[in-house]
Protein backbone atom coordinates (compact mmCIF):
# COMPACT_ATOMS: atom_id res chain seq x y z
CA UNK A 1 0.00 0.00 0.00
CA UNK A 2 1.51 3.33 -1.10
CA UNK A 3 1.08 6.81 -1.29
CA UNK A 4 2.42 10.41 -1.72
CA UNK A 5 1.49 11.64 2.13
CA UNK A 6 0.56 9.15 5.35
CA UNK A 7 -1.72 11.10 7.69
CA UNK A 8 -1.76 9.73 11.05
CA UNK A 9 -5.23 10.09 12.88
CA UNK A 10 -8.04 11.89 11.69
CA UNK A 11 -8.75 14.79 14.32
CA UNK A 12 -8.51 18.98 13.15
CA UNK A 13 -4.80 18.78 12.29
CA UNK A 14 -4.68 15.40 9.87
CA UNK A 15 -8.13 16.25 8.66
CA UNK A 16 -7.60 20.03 7.90
CA UNK A 17 -4.06 18.51 6.11
CA UNK A 18 -5.82 16.07 4.21
CA UNK A 19 -8.26 18.49 2.81
CA UNK A 20 -5.86 21.24 2.06
CA UNK A 21 -3.45 18.30 0.27
CA UNK A 22 -6.00 17.14 -1.57
CA UNK A 23 -7.39 20.98 -2.68
CA UNK A 24 -3.75 20.95 -3.76
CA UNK A 25 -4.25 17.84 -6.03
CA UNK A 26 -1.28 15.65 -3.61
CA UNK A 27 -2.16 12.26 -3.37
CA UNK A 28 -2.91 11.32 0.55
CA UNK A 29 -3.96 9.00 2.79
CA UNK A 30 -5.07 9.26 6.48
CA UNK A 31 -5.09 6.27 8.99
CA UNK A 32 -7.61 6.83 11.69
CA UNK A 33 -7.51 4.41 15.13
CA UNK A 34 -11.11 5.15 15.55
CA UNK A 35 -14.71 4.69 14.02
CA UNK A 36 -16.25 7.84 12.67
CA UNK A 37 -19.02 7.71 15.10
CA UNK A 38 -16.23 8.24 17.53
CA UNK A 39 -14.79 11.08 15.98
CA UNK A 40 -18.46 12.84 15.12
CA UNK A 41 -19.28 13.15 18.88
CA UNK A 42 -16.13 13.25 20.93
CA UNK A 43 -16.15 16.42 22.35
CA UNK A 44 -13.30 18.49 23.54
CA UNK A 45 -12.66 22.36 22.25
CA UNK A 46 -14.64 24.52 21.16
CA UNK A 47 -13.08 28.44 20.83
CA UNK A 48 -12.09 29.20 17.50
CA UNK A 49 -9.25 31.77 17.38
CA UNK A 50 -9.79 34.50 14.06
CA UNK A 51 -7.29 33.13 12.62
CA UNK A 52 -7.85 29.68 12.51
CA UNK A 53 -11.23 30.90 10.92
CA UNK A 54 -9.59 32.93 7.94
CA UNK A 55 -7.84 29.35 7.52
CA UNK A 56 -10.61 27.50 7.34
CA UNK A 57 -12.87 29.80 5.20
CA UNK A 58 -9.87 30.58 2.96
CA UNK A 59 -10.09 27.09 1.61
CA UNK A 60 -13.87 26.48 2.13
CA UNK A 61 -13.91 24.55 5.60
CA UNK A 62 -15.78 27.15 7.23
CA UNK A 63 -19.48 26.77 6.00
CA UNK A 64 -20.31 24.62 8.74
CA UNK A 65 -18.72 26.78 11.18
CA UNK A 66 -20.99 30.21 9.48
CA UNK A 67 -24.31 28.34 10.23
CA UNK A 68 -24.02 27.23 13.16
CA UNK A 69 -21.18 28.67 15.45
CA UNK A 70 -21.57 31.96 17.38
CA UNK A 71 -19.08 35.20 17.92
CA UNK A 72 -17.90 35.62 20.98
CA UNK A 73 -16.25 38.28 22.55
CA UNK A 74 -16.37 38.88 26.58
CA UNK A 75 -14.58 37.16 29.49
CA UNK A 76 -16.12 37.99 32.74
CA UNK A 77 -13.59 37.46 35.64
CA UNK A 78 -15.12 36.64 39.58
CA UNK A 79 -12.58 37.27 42.64
CA UNK A 80 -12.61 38.15 46.16
CA UNK A 81 -12.56 41.50 45.01
CA UNK A 82 -15.56 41.77 42.87
CA UNK A 83 -16.46 41.12 38.96
CA UNK A 84 -15.02 42.70 35.94
CA UNK A 85 -15.53 42.17 32.24
CA UNK A 86 -13.38 42.47 29.34
CA UNK A 87 -14.44 42.83 25.25
CA UNK A 88 -11.75 41.36 23.64
CA UNK A 89 -13.23 42.47 20.55
CA UNK A 90 -12.48 45.80 21.13
CA UNK A 91 -9.27 45.42 22.63
CA UNK A 92 -6.18 44.53 20.99
CA UNK A 93 -6.61 43.19 17.35
CA UNK A 94 -10.32 44.03 17.95
CA UNK A 95 -10.98 40.19 16.88
CA UNK A 96 -13.21 37.38 18.50
CA UNK A 97 -13.53 33.77 18.87
CA UNK A 98 -16.26 31.70 16.80
CA UNK A 99 -18.00 28.79 19.41
CA UNK A 100 -17.99 26.02 17.22
CA UNK A 101 -17.92 22.36 19.40
CA UNK A 102 -14.77 20.11 17.49
CA UNK A 103 -16.34 17.51 16.86
CA UNK A 104 -18.97 19.29 14.67
CA UNK A 105 -15.91 20.64 12.81
CA UNK A 106 -14.39 17.38 12.87
CA UNK A 107 -17.92 16.28 11.44
CA UNK A 108 -17.76 18.95 8.27
CA UNK A 109 -13.68 18.39 7.62
CA UNK A 110 -14.24 14.41 7.45
CA UNK A 111 -17.76 14.90 4.95
CA UNK A 112 -15.81 17.36 2.61
CA UNK A 113 -12.24 15.23 2.46
CA UNK A 114 -14.36 11.88 1.55
CA UNK A 115 -16.84 13.63 -0.77
CA UNK A 116 -14.14 15.04 -2.75
CA UNK A 117 -12.47 11.25 -2.96
CA UNK A 118 -10.78 11.57 -0.19
CA UNK A 119 -9.41 7.97 1.95
CA UNK A 120 -9.54 7.50 5.59
CA UNK A 121 -9.16 4.11 6.28
CA UNK A 122 -11.20 3.73 9.76
CA UNK A 123 -10.07 1.71 12.55
CA UNK A 124 -6.77 0.92 11.54
CA UNK A 125 -3.71 1.67 14.01
CA UNK A 126 -0.31 3.16 12.89
CA UNK A 127 2.33 0.81 15.08
CA UNK A 128 5.25 2.37 14.23
CA UNK A 129 6.96 4.95 11.31
CA UNK A 130 10.55 2.83 10.19
CA UNK A 131 13.00 4.35 8.06
CA UNK A 132 11.82 8.44 8.45
CA UNK A 133 15.08 9.04 8.69
CA UNK A 134 16.46 6.98 5.09
CA UNK A 135 14.12 9.02 2.49
CA UNK A 136 11.53 6.10 2.41
CA UNK A 137 9.17 6.10 5.69
CA UNK A 138 7.03 2.81 5.67
CA UNK A 139 4.27 2.76 8.46
CA UNK A 140 3.62 -0.39 10.28
CA UNK A 141 -0.48 -0.84 10.87
CA UNK A 142 -2.91 -3.49 12.47
CA UNK A 143 -5.82 -3.04 10.38
CA UNK A 144 -9.53 -3.23 11.35
CA UNK A 145 -9.85 -6.81 11.62
CA UNK A 146 -6.58 -6.96 13.72
CA UNK A 147 -4.06 -8.08 10.40
CA UNK A 148 -0.48 -6.30 10.26
CA UNK A 149 0.10 -4.30 6.85
CA UNK A 150 2.57 -1.94 5.95
CA UNK A 151 1.84 1.61 3.58
CA UNK A 152 5.12 2.99 1.89
CA UNK A 153 5.23 7.02 1.51
CA UNK A 154 7.29 9.98 0.86
CA UNK A 155 6.01 12.01 3.87
CA UNK A 156 4.15 10.98 7.14
CA UNK A 157 2.04 13.46 8.86
CA UNK A 158 1.86 12.66 12.72
CA UNK A 159 -1.42 14.07 13.62
CA UNK A 160 -1.83 11.00 15.81
CA UNK A 161 -1.93 13.70 19.07
CA UNK A 162 0.21 12.90 22.38
CA UNK A 163 -0.17 8.87 22.62
CA UNK A 164 0.36 8.17 18.90
CA UNK A 165 2.99 6.01 17.21
CA UNK A 166 4.45 9.39 15.50
CA UNK A 167 5.80 10.53 18.82
CA UNK A 168 6.85 7.07 19.94
CA UNK A 169 8.98 6.12 16.78
CA UNK A 170 11.31 9.21 17.30
CA UNK A 171 14.61 7.61 18.25
CA UNK A 172 16.03 8.38 21.23
CA UNK A 173 18.45 11.26 21.08
CA UNK A 174 16.78 13.22 17.83
CA UNK A 175 14.05 15.35 19.46
CA UNK A 176 14.26 17.80 22.42
CA UNK A 177 11.25 17.10 25.08
CA UNK A 178 10.03 19.98 27.09
CA UNK A 179 7.28 18.26 29.73
CA UNK A 180 6.23 20.81 32.46
CA UNK A 181 3.23 19.95 34.87
CA UNK A 182 1.80 22.78 35.57
CA UNK A 183 0.40 21.29 38.92
CA UNK A 184 -3.06 21.58 38.81
CA UNK A 185 -6.15 19.49 37.93
CA UNK A 186 -8.76 20.30 36.14
CA UNK A 187 -12.49 18.32 35.76
CA UNK A 188 -13.82 18.77 32.48
CA UNK A 189 -17.35 18.66 32.73
CA UNK A 190 -20.24 19.15 29.67
CA UNK A 191 -23.47 19.98 31.31
CA UNK A 192 -26.95 19.88 29.04
CA UNK A 193 -27.72 22.94 30.44
CA UNK A 194 -28.03 26.24 28.29
CA UNK A 195 -25.23 29.06 29.59
CA UNK A 196 -25.52 30.97 32.32
CA UNK A 197 -23.36 33.79 31.06
CA UNK A 198 -23.14 35.46 27.61
CA UNK A 199 -19.69 35.54 28.62
CA UNK A 200 -16.59 32.81 28.99
CA UNK A 201 -16.54 32.74 32.91
CA UNK A 202 -13.28 32.39 35.01
CA UNK A 203 -14.12 32.32 38.97
CA UNK A 204 -10.72 32.61 41.33
CA UNK A 205 -11.48 31.77 44.20
CA UNK A 206 -9.81 30.33 47.28
CA UNK A 207 -11.56 26.77 47.18
CA UNK A 208 -9.70 26.63 43.53
CA UNK A 209 -10.77 27.37 40.11
CA UNK A 210 -13.97 27.43 37.82
CA UNK A 211 -14.46 27.96 34.65
CA UNK A 212 -18.06 28.54 32.48
CA UNK A 213 -17.71 28.08 28.90
CA UNK A 214 -20.28 27.53 25.87
CA UNK A 215 -20.89 25.39 23.23
CA UNK A 216 -24.18 25.76 22.05
CA UNK A 217 -27.30 27.09 22.90
CA UNK A 218 -28.32 23.48 24.73
CA UNK A 219 -25.12 22.51 26.06
CA UNK A 220 -22.58 24.63 28.41
CA UNK A 221 -18.72 23.40 29.37
CA UNK A 222 -17.50 24.09 33.21
CA UNK A 223 -14.41 23.19 34.49
CA UNK A 224 -13.68 22.61 38.27
CA UNK A 225 -10.21 22.85 39.79
CA UNK A 226 -9.85 18.91 41.24
CA UNK A 227 -7.26 17.50 44.01
CA UNK A 228 -5.05 15.66 41.87
CA UNK A 229 -5.53 11.72 41.95
CA UNK A 230 -9.26 11.73 42.11
CA UNK A 231 -11.29 10.00 39.64
CA UNK A 232 -13.83 12.08 37.66
CA UNK A 233 -16.81 10.29 38.89
CA UNK A 234 -15.87 10.91 43.32
CA UNK A 235 -18.32 13.50 43.28
CA UNK A 236 -22.59 13.39 42.72
CA UNK A 237 -23.67 15.39 40.64
CA UNK A 238 -25.75 17.95 43.44
CA UNK A 239 -21.91 18.20 44.78
CA UNK A 240 -20.15 19.73 41.21
CA UNK A 241 -23.27 21.96 40.69
CA UNK A 242 -22.81 23.33 44.53
CA UNK A 243 -18.75 23.64 44.29
CA UNK A 244 -19.65 25.12 40.89
CA UNK A 245 -21.97 27.72 42.34
CA UNK A 246 -19.97 28.46 45.34
CA UNK A 247 -17.07 29.28 43.47
CA UNK A 248 -18.83 31.51 40.62
CA UNK A 249 -20.41 33.36 43.72
CA UNK A 250 -23.61 33.08 42.56
CA UNK A 251 -25.68 34.32 45.50
CA UNK A 252 -23.97 37.78 44.24
CA UNK A 253 -24.04 37.16 40.71
CA UNK A 254 -26.89 35.13 40.03
CA UNK A 255 -27.48 31.16 39.98
CA UNK A 256 -26.20 28.88 37.47
CA UNK A 257 -28.71 26.99 34.64
CA UNK A 258 -28.31 23.66 35.78
CA UNK A 259 -28.83 20.31 33.90
CA UNK A 260 -27.92 16.61 33.35
CA UNK A 261 -23.87 16.12 33.14
CA UNK A 262 -22.57 14.15 29.94
CA UNK A 263 -19.22 14.30 30.38
CA UNK A 264 -16.45 14.02 33.11
CA UNK A 265 -13.26 13.69 32.71
CA UNK A 266 -9.85 14.77 34.17
CA UNK A 267 -7.34 16.69 32.56
CA UNK A 268 -3.91 17.34 34.53
CA UNK A 269 -2.86 20.57 33.26
CA UNK A 270 0.46 19.57 31.26
CA UNK A 271 2.85 20.68 28.60
CA UNK A 272 4.60 19.11 26.59
CA UNK A 273 6.55 20.26 23.42
CA UNK A 274 9.16 18.32 21.07
CA UNK A 275 11.61 19.86 18.80
CA UNK A 276 12.71 20.06 16.60
CA UNK A 277 8.71 18.78 14.89
CA UNK A 278 10.76 16.97 12.06
CA UNK A 279 12.42 14.01 12.37
CA UNK A 280 13.16 13.29 7.96
CA UNK A 281 10.23 12.73 6.08
CA UNK A 282 8.17 12.07 9.57
CA UNK A 283 6.54 15.90 10.63
CA UNK A 284 4.85 16.23 13.75
CA UNK A 285 1.79 18.34 14.22
CA UNK A 286 -1.35 19.18 16.35
CA UNK A 287 -0.91 17.55 19.73
CA UNK A 288 1.19 14.97 18.70
CA UNK A 289 4.00 18.52 18.41
CA UNK A 290 3.31 20.54 21.03
CA UNK A 291 0.56 19.36 24.11
CA UNK A 292 -0.75 22.50 25.85
CA UNK A 293 -3.15 22.81 28.87
CA UNK A 294 -6.84 23.68 27.97
CA UNK A 295 -6.26 26.73 29.83
CA UNK A 296 -6.24 29.43 27.18
CA UNK A 297 -8.11 27.33 24.16
CA UNK A 298 -5.13 26.93 22.04
CA UNK A 299 -4.86 23.24 21.34
CA UNK A 300 -7.13 23.15 18.17
CA UNK A 301 -6.51 25.99 16.75
CA UNK A 302 -2.33 25.36 17.22
CA UNK A 303 -3.00 22.41 14.82
CA UNK A 304 -4.87 24.08 12.44
CA UNK A 305 -1.94 26.46 12.01
CA UNK A 306 0.42 24.09 11.90
CA UNK A 307 -1.10 21.62 8.91
CA UNK A 308 -2.13 24.64 7.13
CA UNK A 309 1.79 25.29 7.60
CA UNK A 310 2.58 22.08 6.22
CA UNK A 311 0.30 21.33 3.49
CA UNK A 312 1.10 24.08 1.73
CA UNK A 313 5.02 23.05 2.27
CA UNK A 314 4.26 19.66 1.08
CA UNK A 315 2.58 20.77 -1.75
CA UNK A 316 5.42 23.15 -2.84
CA UNK A 317 7.96 19.89 -2.49
CA UNK A 318 5.95 17.32 -4.01
CA UNK A 319 4.64 19.54 -7.12
CA UNK A 320 7.12 21.89 -7.61
CA UNK A 321 10.42 20.79 -6.36
CA UNK A 322 10.82 23.14 -3.38
CA UNK A 323 11.47 21.66 -0.04
CA UNK A 324 12.70 25.69 1.71
CA UNK A 325 8.38 24.99 2.82
CA UNK A 326 9.51 21.44 4.79
CA UNK A 327 12.73 22.71 5.73
CA UNK A 328 11.10 26.10 7.83
CA UNK A 329 8.17 23.87 9.01
CA UNK A 330 9.49 23.16 12.00
CA UNK A 331 10.50 26.36 13.56
CA UNK A 332 7.51 28.44 12.40
CA UNK A 333 5.51 26.23 14.19
CA UNK A 334 7.86 26.87 17.67
CA UNK A 335 7.65 30.09 17.08
CA UNK A 336 3.85 30.34 17.51
CA UNK A 337 3.53 27.03 19.84
CA UNK A 338 6.12 28.74 22.42
CA UNK A 339 3.84 31.78 22.21
CA UNK A 340 0.55 29.60 23.20
CA UNK A 341 2.18 28.09 26.03
CA UNK A 342 3.40 31.09 27.38
CA UNK A 343 0.06 32.46 27.19
CA UNK A 344 -1.19 29.84 28.94
CA UNK A 345 1.27 29.26 31.34
CA UNK A 346 0.07 33.00 32.31
CA UNK A 347 -3.29 31.86 32.47
CA UNK A 348 -2.72 29.18 34.90
CA UNK A 349 -0.79 31.25 36.88
CA UNK A 350 -3.69 34.29 37.06
CA UNK A 351 -6.33 31.21 37.63
CA UNK A 352 -4.87 28.99 40.11
CA UNK A 353 -2.60 29.75 42.83
CA UNK A 354 -0.66 27.57 45.89
CA UNK A 355 -3.68 27.07 48.74
CA UNK A 356 -2.74 26.77 52.11
CA UNK A 357 -2.29 29.50 54.96
CA UNK A 358 1.77 29.48 54.38
CA UNK A 359 3.82 32.41 53.44
CA UNK A 360 4.63 31.54 50.08
CA UNK A 361 0.66 30.77 49.18
CA UNK A 362 -0.22 33.97 50.53
CA UNK A 363 2.18 35.94 48.60
CA UNK A 364 1.54 33.70 45.42
CA UNK A 365 -2.00 34.98 46.21
CA UNK A 366 -1.36 38.91 46.93
CA UNK A 367 0.38 38.26 43.15
CA UNK A 368 -2.59 37.16 41.75
CA UNK A 369 -4.87 39.38 42.80
CA UNK A 370 -2.30 42.49 41.86
CA UNK A 371 -2.13 41.13 37.66
CA UNK A 372 -5.98 40.83 37.92
CA UNK A 373 -6.44 44.44 39.36
CA UNK A 374 -4.22 45.49 36.21
CA UNK A 375 -6.06 43.25 33.84
CA UNK A 376 -9.13 44.91 35.65
CA UNK A 377 -7.42 48.56 35.26
CA UNK A 378 -4.50 48.99 32.27
CA UNK A 379 -5.24 49.70 29.12
CA UNK A 380 -2.66 48.04 27.39
CA UNK A 381 -2.02 45.11 29.70
CA UNK A 382 -6.10 44.26 28.03
CA UNK A 383 -4.57 44.98 24.65
CA UNK A 384 -1.96 42.60 25.70
CA UNK A 385 -4.81 39.95 26.62
CA UNK A 386 -7.07 40.58 24.12
CA UNK A 387 -3.97 40.28 21.25
CA UNK A 388 -2.49 36.55 22.94
CA UNK A 389 -6.03 35.39 23.85
CA UNK A 390 -7.62 35.24 20.39
CA UNK A 391 -4.65 35.31 18.77
CA UNK A 392 -2.42 31.87 17.55
P1 LIG B 1 -6.54 14.85 18.20
O1 LIG B 1 -7.77 15.67 18.14
O2 LIG B 1 -6.21 14.15 19.48
O3 LIG B 1 -6.62 13.78 17.03
C1 LIG B 1 -5.70 12.71 16.95
C2 LIG B 1 -6.37 11.57 16.22
O4 LIG B 1 -5.42 10.52 16.04
C3 LIG B 1 -7.54 10.95 17.00
O5 LIG B 1 -8.67 10.88 16.17
C4 LIG B 1 -7.02 9.58 17.42
O6 LIG B 1 -8.07 8.61 17.48
C5 LIG B 1 -6.03 9.26 16.31
N1 LIG B 1 -4.95 8.34 16.70
C6 LIG B 1 -4.26 8.30 17.87
N2 LIG B 1 -3.33 7.35 17.84
C7 LIG B 1 -3.43 6.76 16.62
C8 LIG B 1 -2.71 5.73 15.98
N3 LIG B 1 -1.71 5.08 16.59
N4 LIG B 1 -3.07 5.38 14.71
C9 LIG B 1 -4.08 6.03 14.07
N5 LIG B 1 -4.79 7.03 14.63
C10 LIG B 1 -4.46 7.39 15.89
N6 LIG B 1 -8.28 23.46 22.09
C11 LIG B 1 -8.72 24.66 21.63
O7 LIG B 1 -8.13 25.20 20.69
N7 LIG B 1 -9.82 25.29 22.19
C12 LIG B 1 -10.50 24.75 23.25
O8 LIG B 1 -11.51 25.33 23.68
C13 LIG B 1 -10.02 23.49 23.78
N8 LIG B 1 -10.67 22.88 24.81
C14 LIG B 1 -10.25 21.63 25.21
C15 LIG B 1 -10.91 21.01 26.26
C16 LIG B 1 -10.50 19.75 26.71
C17 LIG B 1 -11.22 19.09 27.85
C18 LIG B 1 -9.40 19.10 26.08
C19 LIG B 1 -8.95 17.72 26.54
C20 LIG B 1 -8.75 19.71 25.04
C21 LIG B 1 -9.14 20.98 24.60
N9 LIG B 1 -8.50 21.62 23.55
C22 LIG B 1 -8.90 22.86 23.14
C23 LIG B 1 -7.37 20.95 22.87
C24 LIG B 1 -7.80 20.30 21.55
O9 LIG B 1 -8.92 19.46 21.73
C25 LIG B 1 -6.63 19.50 20.97
O10 LIG B 1 -5.49 20.31 20.98
C26 LIG B 1 -6.93 19.05 19.53
O11 LIG B 1 -7.85 17.97 19.54
C27 LIG B 1 -5.65 18.61 18.80
O12 LIG B 1 -5.97 18.11 17.52
P2 LIG B 1 -5.09 16.96 16.87
O13 LIG B 1 -5.71 16.70 15.54
O14 LIG B 1 -3.66 17.31 16.95
O15 LIG B 1 -5.25 15.71 17.83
Amino acid sequence: KATDVLILGAGPAGLVLGNLLQDHGVDCVVLERAEPAHLRTRARAGFLAAGTVRILERHGLADGLHRHGRAHSTCEFRTTDGRFRLDYSRLGRGERHTVYPQQQLVTDLLTRFTAAGGRVEFATEAVAVLGADTGRPSVTVREADGRPATWRARYVAGCDGRHGAARRSLPAGSVRRHHHDHGVTWLGLLAEAPPSLDAVGYAVHERGFAGHMARTREITRYYLQYERGTPAGAWSEDRIWDELELRMRTTQYGPLRRGRITQRAVVDLESDVLEPLRHGALFLVGDAAGLISPSAAKGANLAVLAASLLARALADDLLHGDPAGLDAYSARCLTSIWRAQEFSHWMIGLLHGPSGPDGAALFHDALRRSRLASLRTSRSHQDWFAEHYVGV
